[in-house]
């Protein structure tokens, strides 16, 4: 018999109970207080809550960019909360993907280097026809051996999504990847990020403040105060503009 769980798809990530406190005593803040998510393989999910409400440091404790003070990450069947340093910098270089805000390309290294950068630390090549595909995709195919500083912002963030999605993550993290660009130049980002989804079964999580970036997704969900307060499926930019407000009192 199947499950309508195994039906939508299986988590490919998952958090339980998350805990984050930064500093002792007295200026202690709990940037999350308890934060259970599922994010399944093909699904594309925007994060979004008031400034301080911990999108970042949810995004940054599910990447293994941060360590939590309790509660579990799991990507796939992997514990990551109890890797050490070496193994977690592994598992995010072969299974994770990451989009921020600041492109962090490599100045000295054309578009096309840019992109091979994480599978060639990996030791791997990817597959020439992925590697096309994408730049394809991604309208970058002029562009390959020009250096970030030739390229334009939407430019330079098409290379950083490419580079991300070169490996097959399991999950990519994007942390507000659009927040540096124009309203056009966003559109085409976000556009290929839901492409990446439909078309590659690919698992997007996406921290935003903007609603029209966030119907891109396939659901929001809502942090206030370190907890998820809501969520919302089939997202359109009036309703999650709508929630927002309410959020924000
Ligand atoms: P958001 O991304 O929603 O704006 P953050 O995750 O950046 O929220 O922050 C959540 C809370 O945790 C805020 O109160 C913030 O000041 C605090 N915080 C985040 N990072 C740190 C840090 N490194 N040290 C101390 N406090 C932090």
């Amino acid at each position: 018999m199947t499950t309508s769980r195994e039906q939508a798809g299986v988590p490919v990530a998952v958090a339980n109970d998350l805990v984050r406190s930064y500093g002792h005593g007295q200026n202690a803040v709990q940037a999350l207080a308890g934060v259970s998510a599922e994010f399944r393989r093909g699904q594309f999910t925007a994060i979004m809550g008031p400034s301080g409400s911990g999108k970042s440091t949810f995004l940054q404790c599910m990447a293994g960019l941060d360590t939590v003070t309790s509660g579990t990450v799991r990507i796939g069947e992997v514990d990551i909360t109890s890797l050490g340093r070496t193994e977690l910098t592994r598992l995010r270089r072969d299974r994770l993907g990451f989009v921020f805000q600041s492109f962090n390309l490599l100045p000295m290294l054309t578009a096309e280097e840019n992109i091979q950068l994480t599978g060639r630390l990996g030791g791997r090549d990817a597959d020439a026809g992925w590697f096309d595909t994408i730049v394809d995709a991604l309208g970058l195919r002029g562009r390959l051996r020009h250096r970030p500083a030739e390229m334009s912002g939407g430019q330079q963030q098409r290379v950083a999504v490419a580079r991300a999605l070169l490996t097959r993550p399991e999950v990519l993290f994007a942390d507000e990847p659009t927040g540096n660009l124009d309203s056009r130049s966003g559109a085409e980002v976000l556009g290929f990020l839901r492409t990446a989804v439909d078309s590659y079964r690919q698992t997007v999580v996406m921290v935003t403040h903007d609603p029209a970036a966030a119907a891109y997704a396939d659901r929001v969900l809502f942090l206030a105060d370190g907890r998820i307060v809501g969520e919302l499926a089939e997202p359109t930019s009036d309703l999650v503009h709508a929630r927002m407000r309410k959020l924000e009192g």
